[in-house]
């Protein structure tokens, strides 16, 4: 029987998500998404929108009661207000996940307990806490606010021990933890994927190449040996095995100096280095996720063309409405989000270029510094 599907944010993710159920009418009948945003993304592709802030009570009781299963595009839905409702709605990844995976000092705790190796991270009470640790575990390291945070901004790299009350400033507050400062070689990803059956996949690892804390650009595959490549699929798929629920999940890693994975971060969420598989797999993240927790077959999730995505980011000039000019090509693959205004630094869109013509990736990279010098972003 087909289902009404909710969904918690209605922003890119939301709206990519939309586009891979409309194409599932045999599974899913609606799609409700809950967004404070007028016209958000997702209502553009088809979604009905309830208007409301992602941890408005009273709002995700309608959106439970109005849809068969949830789901999310954000991590910062409310797990507490989610577990309540688990008992009648199903919600998929489980709210214990999202709370565990919300919370960046029990995201850790929770992969060193199950041998997953990560950095050497500590909580941080006070400033003597902080102290004890640079003494301890030395410089550099990463304070961290263990919640809320995204793009980096939450981190704060202390690089000599003069820095610690501007650190501690910063986040006043805020909960917090310390972290080793990773030397990495690479930033890598895995998007996998878990289904209400148990079965696991993941897609091939992808590298991630980022500015000012942004993702920028994801190389699919990644640049690296068989051996990290290996590493990281086997880390992500161990990950997925202790991790309770459904769904896909976004898995960023480090590649350290001599090859080894540490994980970084999870999201319990299509990723944006995942995109890239709206064009370079048959089954892209999007309609994966919807398998997963549909509890159908998860499917291919092979690389059929290398592919390099670039994300569009507002330029930092203006803020408002605006045109987009994009080089066209028949392996160029522009997406816009649809959002009204463009910002500074804000996601409005990205471009998935493939590799038709065996150029291999150092070629791709090329046509995207071609793409980028035609890339326009002007007020309306
Ligand atoms: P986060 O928001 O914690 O995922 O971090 C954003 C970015 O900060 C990551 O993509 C890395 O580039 C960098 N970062 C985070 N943690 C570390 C670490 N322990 N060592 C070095 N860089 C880090």
């Amino acid at each position: 029987m087909s289902k009404v599907l909710g969904i918690i944010g209605g922003g890119q993710l939301g709206m990519m998500i939309t586009e891979a159920a409309s194409k599932m009418n045999s599974e899913i009948s609606k799609i409700i998404v809950l967004d404070p945003t007028e016209n958000c993304p997702a209502s553009k592709v088809g979604a009905e929108q309830i208007i409301a802030d992602f941890k408005d009570e009273d709002a995700i009781k309608k959106l439970s009661e109005l849809s068969d299963i949830i789901t999310y595009e954000i991590e910062s839905g409310n797990s507490d207000v989610l577990k309540k409702l688990e008992v009648n709605t199903e919600i998929n990844p489980s709210p214990e996940t999202l709370r565990i995976i919300q919370d960046k000092l029990l995201q850790k705790q929770f992969l060193r307990d199950n041998d997953i190796p990560v950095a050497d991270f500590i909580e941080i009470n006070n400033k003597e806490d902080l102290e004890r640790e640079i003494d301890s575990m030395g410089l550099p390291l990463l304070l961290k606010t263990r919640r809320d945070a995204y793009d980096g901004r939450g981190n704060f790299k202390i690089n000599s021990k003069d820095q610690i009350d501007d650190a501690l400033d910063l986040f006043s507050g805020k909960t917090l933890m310390v972290e080793k400062f990773v030397n990495f070689q690479k930033e890598v990803s895995v998007i996998a994927a878990r289904n209400t059956k148990g079965e696991i996949t993941t897609y091939p690892v992808v590298e991630n190449i980022h500015e000012n804390n942004i993702l920028r650009m994801t190389i699919a595959p990644g640049r690296v040996s068989d051996s990290v490549r290996k590493e990281a699929e086997e880390v992500a798929h161990k990950t997925m095995e202790v991790l309770h629920g459904a769904g896909v999940f976004g898995i960023e890693m480090f590649v350290t100096q001599d090859d080894k994975i540490l994980i970084n971060e999870i999201a319990p969420r299509v990723h944006n280095s995942g995109h890239h598989t709206l064009q370079s797999s048959t089954v892209s993240q999007f309609e994966l996720h919807l398998r997963a927790i549909l509890g159908m077959e998860l499917g291919d999730t092979s690389i059929k063309s290398p592919t390099i995505m670039y994300n569009i980011l507002g330029p930092g000039t203006f803020k408002g409405e605006y045109n987009v000019l994009c080089r066209q090509g028949n392996n160029i693959f522009l997406k816009m989000y649809g959002k009204l205004e463009s910002k500074p630094q804000r996601k409005i869109g990205h471009v998935n270029i493939v590799d038709d013509k065996d150029v291999g990736i150092s070629g791709l990279l090329q046509q995207v510094e071609e793409l980028k010098k035609d890339l326009l972003i002007e007020p309306k």
